[in-house]
This record gives C-alpha cells, structure tokens and sequence, in this order.
C-alpha cells in the first residue's frame, strides 16, 4: 500500500514537473479580474479598489477587464470556464452569483459550485434615485407619482439578472408600477441616462449613486436600508419612513473551480490585507459600503453567502416573474 502511494506520488511528479512550483512563485505574471459590468459603475469600483492593493501584496499587476452582457453573466461564464491556475479571476455581485439562475434556465455556471470562492468585498444598500426634474419632495409623494405614472416611464437597469434589475423587479412589483426596462451594461451608463433625463428612475447601489447625490445632478429619495448611511447623512431610509422595502447589495471575488488551494490561500489573504488596509476602510465609508465582519471572511463566508442568497431570491424572484410575465 505504502509502495503503491509512494508509486503514484512519483509518477505525478514526473507527469506534472511544473505543478508544484507553479504554485509556489504563484502569482509570477498579470493576473486578469474580470468584471461583468461596463467599467466605472459598482462592482467595477469594488474590483479596482481591492485589485490595486492585491496587486502590491501580490506583487503581480491585477487588470481588470470589463466584460459586459446579459446582466453580467458573460463576463462570469467567462470566469467559470477560464483554466483554473489563478491568472483568470472574477468580481461578480449579488446578480450574477445568486439571482441569475433563477432568470437564465441555460446559464452554464452554477454560483455555488462552478467556482473556487475567494470571499465578499463589501456590502451595500440600494438607492431610490431618480432624474434631477422629478417633481416629487419625498419618497412618499414618489411612490404616489409612480402609481400614477409608471406605464409613462422608464426604469434603467444593468441587465436580467444584474443587482438593479433584481431590486427594480422587487421594487415595481410590490407596488405594482410598470415602467418600461431599459437595460445596460451597468449602471454606470445607466447612471448617466438617469443624469441626462433619458430615463426616469434607477435603484441602485449606493456606492454609484452616491457621487451625483451629492453633486445635486439627479435626486435621491431613500437608501432601502435599515440605518441611514454617514455619507448620505440627509437622505432617510425607506425603514424610517416605514416603507417595507430593504435591499442589501454585495460584491464577492472568485477563481474558475479547481485552482489549487496554494493558490486560493494566496488570494484570500491578499484580499484580507486589502479589507483591511485604512484606505479601503475610508474609501467604503465614502462610498456608503460596508466589508465583510471578520467571521464571513474568505471562501466559508462567501459559499455560506452565495448559497443563502440563492435560496432567498429565487422565490421571490419567481413570485416578481409569475406576477408580470410579460417583463421577463
Ligand atoms: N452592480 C450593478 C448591478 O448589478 C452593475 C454594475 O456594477 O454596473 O446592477
């Protein structure tokens, strides 16, 4: 038995010579991080955070590489079936990792099992944003124009199965509006339809919206979380005005499945140094978003994530779906 062992750890060896130190000076070229979205809109900004950190602890450069479509699950197909050596990685979001199966029956990754989970970069809630001109003051006096008016208007989103068209979808069904989709390859060319008046209203992640809130360019009617966030301080949530609608967005980074556990580990405690560093703590403060807790760290956190929100959105999406057939 022990000769038979010792048998087959030779001929890998000899088969594999360039295995083991592949992974030991692992990472020694560019590694690609692909994003599903068009560059500058959430998880593009996530991506490019944690990548520019990651890629001093690394010492290798992380580029990332936008590849938008079908709500996001091209460019996270293209993870899924990249070679699994750590040179292809991925940011994807609550969409393409946990509500897209539920939208595409033929979706050729599973987020549960087709990938080795890096962990989650950050939490953020959604904004009820819509154009600068909207006549309502509050959110209230919105949610009545929408009843209104919805069939007369659009609603911009990043795709079937992207974070905005999933919260839009929860969000117009509950109320029942019925605006026209409008759909993206993220939302921050959506962001600047909604700031040009090309289309009506968006909710969307914070960590986008943010900047315009401020900057007065489009207007801001609730963060659908249950605490108000320190840079949005006047903007109230949909928990205080006693609208039951709380929608908590996350970005998480993976590797195509089987990249060997060196590797992974590797990736993992780059990514931790990043969470950590005061730069990326200020910056998520800035851009209302929040890491990871200590304990939901690295691939247990993520799979834990990933499987939970899977169970929790397909129904409520399939019930959104069931209630208007005609949007999917
Ligand atoms: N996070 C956005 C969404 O899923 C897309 C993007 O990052 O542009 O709606």
């Amino acid at each position: 038995m022990i000769r038979k062992v010792f048998f087959a750890a030779l001929v890998s060896a000899f088969a594999f010579p360039g295995a083991g130190l592949a992974q030991s000076d692992y990472p020694n070229k560019p590694i690609t991080v692909i994003v599903p979205f068009a560059a500058g809109g959430p998880t593009d900004v996530v991506a490019r955070i944690l990548g520019e950190h990651m890629s001093r602890t690394l010492g290798q450069q992380l580029v990332v590489e936008n590849v938008g479509g079908a709500g996001g699950t091209t460019g996270m197909t293209r993870v899924a079936t990249a070679a699994p050596d750590g040179y292809t990685l991925g940011v994807g979001n609550m969409g393409t990792q946990s509500a897209a199966p539920a939208l595409y029956p033929t979706l050729k990754y599973n987020p549960a099992t087709s990938f080795d989970q890096i962990g989650i970069a950050n939490y953020t809630p959604q904004t009820i944003v819509a154009k600068k001109d909207t006549a309502a003051k509050n959110l209230k006096e919105f949610l009545a124009y929408l009843k209104d008016n919805s069939a007369k208007l659009s609603y911009g989103h990043a795709g079937v199965g992207s974070i905005s068209y999933v919260s839009g979808t929860v969000f117009n069904s509950q109320f029942g509006f019925k605006p026209a989709l409008v759909a993206y390859r993220g939302t921050a060319p959506a962001l600047n339809d909604l700031v040009g008046g090309q289309i009506d209203y968006m909710v969307d992640q914070s960590l986008n919206v943010i900047p315009q809130i401020k900057g007065n360019t489009i207007k801001a009617y609730a963060v659908a979380a249950p605490a108000r966030l320190e840079a949005l301080p006047d903007v109230p949530t949909t928990k205080e005005l006693g609208v039951d609608f709380i929608f908590s967005a996350w970005n998480a980074m993976v590797a195509p499945k089987g990249t060997p556990k060196a590797i992974v580990d590797k990736l993992v405690d780059a990514l931790n140094k990043a969470l950590d560093d005061p730069n990326t703590v200020k910056r998520y403060v800035e851009l209302g978003s929040t890491p990871p807790e200590a304990a939901d760290r690295g691939p247990a956190g993520l799979q834990k994530l990933v499987e939970s929100e899977m169970a929790r959105i397909t129904p409520v999406l399939k019930a959104a779906m069931a209630a208007e057939p005609e949007k999917k």
